[in-house]
């Protein structure tokens, strides 16, 4: 998806606070780039989500999981991939993990 500005699209709305529920964008660059981490071709960083290297970046101890990882997508996904990750950093940590997956 490529956003794209509607030409002559724009209206004013008085308000008193305005919330800006920005999202459907990949992670920042910027900290990907950082870390030196890969992404993929939508921009999201990279890791699979199964085997020994489940959630690992490329980076040793970068592990990425959730929009990050997956792109923008539900809160559903986003716990699960939580819970996951954290398995997995636990089993880096500690060589094995009693978390469920
Ligand atoms: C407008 C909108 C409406 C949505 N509606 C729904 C819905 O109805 N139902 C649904 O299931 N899903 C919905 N989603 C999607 C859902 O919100 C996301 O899939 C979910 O929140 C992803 O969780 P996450 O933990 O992966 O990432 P996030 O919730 O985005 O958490 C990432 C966190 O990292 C923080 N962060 C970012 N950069 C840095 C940094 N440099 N340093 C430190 N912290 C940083 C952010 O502040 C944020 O707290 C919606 C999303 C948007 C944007």
């Amino acid at each position: 998806m490529i956003m794209q500005e509607m030409p002559e699209s724009g209206f004013e709305i008085s308000a008193d606070l305005v919330l800006l529920a920005m999202g459907f964008t990949n992670p920042a660059a910027s900290v990907l780039g950082a870390f030196g981490a890969e992404h993929d071709a939508r921009g999201n960083a990279k890791a699979t989500t199964e085997g020994a290297q489940a959630y690992r970046t490329n980076v040793p101890g970068l592990y990425a999981a959730g929009d990050m990882r997956r792109g923008q997508s539900l809160v559903v996904w986003a716990i699960r991939e939580g819970r996951q990750a954290a398995r997995a950093v636990d089993a880096f940590l500690m060589g094995v993990s009693n978390l469920p997956r």
